[in-house]
C-alpha cells in the first residue's frame, strides 16, 4: 500500500449525504479537501487510508451534506422585515410599498442587507444563492458575500423594457422604482451581460449570470438577446414567470397562446434557462418545459403567502416526478427566514396531494439548485472534483438525531439554523454556528442601522397591531 497523500482538511466521523449519482450515504464517512476542491469522499476508513491532513474537523457523527442552493433570493428584502406585512404585490394605497423600499436603497444599504442575508443563510446550511438582478449595485452585494464567504451569482439590475403589465401589482412596480430603473430597451441591451466578467475567475465565489426581470416585462427582442448571450457565455438566463396568476393570464392574452408555447417558438428555452415561481403550468406547457430541459424554481413561501393554492395548486412536485429540474428559493425574506423553503415545499406538496419525499426535497436544494444556478458542474454534491461547499450540522441539538433516517430528519426537523461548520470553496466560513470571516454582531448592527435609515427616509412606520413604545 502506498503512503497517504497530503490534503488541506479532512472532515471525519460524519454521516455524509453525498448526493452522488447513487445518492450514497457514508456513516461514518469522511471528506478530504485540497485547495478549493473535494479530493475524496467515502467511508472513513477508505478516505483515511488514502489521505492525511494537518487539519481535521470531527463531525461527532453529525450529518454533512452539500451546501444548499437558494436559487432565488432578493437581498433587498432582508432588511425590511418588520416594516411590511402580507402580500408583497399590494401597494400604492396607504404609505410606501415594498417597491418604494427597493427604490430607496443605496449601495451601502444593499451591502448591509447582503451581509445579513449571508450570515443567516450559512446558519441554515445555504452556501450559494442566486441574486436575480434586483441589486442596483452588484459590487456592493459582491463585497458583502465575499466578506462573509458565501457563493453568489449576480446579474445586472432590473432588465425590463415593457412594464405595462406590472401596473396590476403596484407593490412590485412603483413610480419610484420605474424612475430609478426605467423600462428602456437601449438601457437593457447596454447592461446585458455586464456581470459576466466575474466568471473569468474560475476559482472565485462570485459569479455572473443573465437575468431579465420577467413577468411580461421583456419584449421578444430582449428575451432573444438574453438567451443568445447566455448560450454564448455558458451561463444561465434567469427570469420570473407566473408569480401572479392574473399576470400570467394577461401574458397568455398578449401572446395569444400559453406562455411556454410562445417561449418555445421564440427559441428561448433550454437547460440553461431558469424560470422562477411557475405557479401556473397549463397541460400544453408540460411538453415544452420537459423537452427543452428548462429549470424551475419554486418559492413556496411566496406561493403560500398569496393563497395561490386556492386558485391554482402548484404542479411543481408533479413536474419534478416527470423529470423536470426543480429548485427552491426564498424569494423575499420579508416575512420568513432564508432557509425555510425546503420545509415549506415538503409541507405544501402534501397540500396538493403530491407529497414530496425528503429525498426529493434534498435533490431540489442541492442538485436542482446547482443546475438552476448554472453551476451543476462545480457544486451540488460531495464528490471528487467538485468545489468543497459543505455543511456539517450540529451533533448536539435535540432535533438533529439520531440519524436513523438522516435525510428525512434533516428536511423535516433539522432544517433550521442548525449548521455547525460550513465550508465554501474549501474555506471554513462558519464554525460552532458562528461566521469565521466577519464579526456577526457588527453585520447585524449595520443591517439594523441601514433598515432604520431607509425607513426614516421613506417615512414608514412598523405595521404591528399592538402599541409599541420605541
Ligand atoms: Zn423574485
Amino acid at each position: 500500500m502506498s503512503a497517504p497523500d497530503q490534503c488541506d482538511l479532512i472532515i471525519r466521523n460524519a454521516c455524509v449525504l453525498t448526493m452522488d449519482a447513487k445518492r450514497s450515504i457514508h456513516a461514518p464517512g469522511a471528506i478530504a479537501i485540497k485547495g478549493h476542491a473535494i479530493v475524496a469522499a467515502g467511508p472513513e476508513a477508505t478516505v483515511a487510508a488514502a489521505w492525511t491532513s494537518p487539519r481535521t474537523v470531527d463531525a461527532d457523527g453529525a450529518v454533512a451534506h452539500p451546501g444548499f442552493v437558494d436559487a432565488h433570493l432578493h437581498v433587498n428584502a432582508q432588511t425590511c422585515r418588520g416594516y411590511f406585512r402580507g402580500d408583497a404585490s399590494k401597494g400604492g394605497g396607504a404609505g410606501p410599498s415594498y417597491a418604494d423600499w427597493k427604490a430607496m436603497l443605496s449601495g451601502d444599504d444593499e451591502q448591509a442587507a447582503a451581509a445579513l442575508a449571508s450570515v443567516e443563510m450559512l446558519r441554515h446550511g445555504i452556501t450559494t444563492f442566486v441574486e436575480p438582478g434586483s441589486a442596483f449595485e452588484p459590487d456592493a452585494v459582491a463585497a458583502a458575500t465575499q466578506a462573509v464567504g458565501v457563493r453568489c451569482t449576480l446579474a445586472d439590475p432590473y432588465l425590463w423594457d415593457d412594464t405595462e403589465m406590472m401596473r396590476t401589482i403596484p407593490g412590485l412596480m412603483s413610480p419610484s422604482l420605474a424612475k430609478r430603473v426605467p423600462p428602456d430597451r437601449a438601457r437593457c441591451l447596454k447592461l446585458l451581460g455586464g456581470q459576466l466578467y466575474r466568471n473569468r475567475d474560475k476559482d472565485g465565489i462570485t459569479h455572473g449570470h443573465i437575468a431579465l426581470y420577467g413577468e411580461g416585462t421583456a419584449s421578444d427582442e430582449l428575451l432573444r438577446a438574453g438567451k443568445a448571450l447566455a448560450d454564448r457565455d455558458g451561463v444561465v438566463l434567469n427570469s420570473h414567470i407566473g408569480y401572479d396568476l392574473d399576470l400570467a393570464a394577461a401574458m397568455e392574452q398578449r401572446w395569444g397562446k400559453p406562455r411556454f408555447v410562445h417561449l418555445a417558438e421564440l427559441g428561448v428555452l433550454g437547460r440553461n434557462v431558469t424560470f422562477v415561481h411557475m405557479n401556473l403550468i397549463r397541460d400544453s406547457e408540460i411538453d415544452p418545459i420537459l423537452s427543452t430541459g428548462v429549470n424551475s424554481v419554486w418559492c413556496p413561501f411566496a406561493y403560500a403567502s398569496r393563497s395561490t393554492v386556492l386558485r391554482q395548486p402548484t404542479r411543481l412536485p408533479e413536474m419534478k416526478r416527470m423529470g423536470a429540474t426543480v429548485a427552491l428559493g426564498t424569494d423575499s425574506a420579508r416575512q420568513s427566514s432564508a432557509g425555510d423553503a425546503g420545509f415549506l415545499a415538503f409541507v405544501m406538496s402534501a397540500e396538493v396531494g403530491q407529497t414530496l419525499a425528503a429525498e426529493e426535497v434534498m435533490e431540489m436544494l442541492t442538485l436542482g439548485g446547482a443546475r438552476a444556478a448554472g453551476m451543476d458542474a462545480t457544486i451540488g454534491s460531495i464528490e471528487k472534483g467538485k468545489r468543497a461547499d459543505i455543511v456539517v450540522r450540529s451533533s448536539r441539538l435535540a432535533e438533529l438525531g439520531p440519524n436513523i433516517d438522516p435525510v428525512h430528519q434533516l428536511i423535516a426537523a433539522g432544517h433550521g439554523a442548525t449548521a455547525d461548520t460550513v465550508l465554501v470553496n474549501g474555506r471554513i466560513v462558519m464554525r460552532g454556528g458562528r461566521p469565521t470571516q466577519v464579526d456577526e454582531q457588527a453585520v447585524i448592527a449595520a443591517a439594523h442601522a441601514s433598515a432604520k435609515g431607509v425607513a426614516r427616509r421613506l417615512g414608514i412606520k412598523p405595521p404591528g397591531m399592538w402599541p409599541l413604545a420605541m
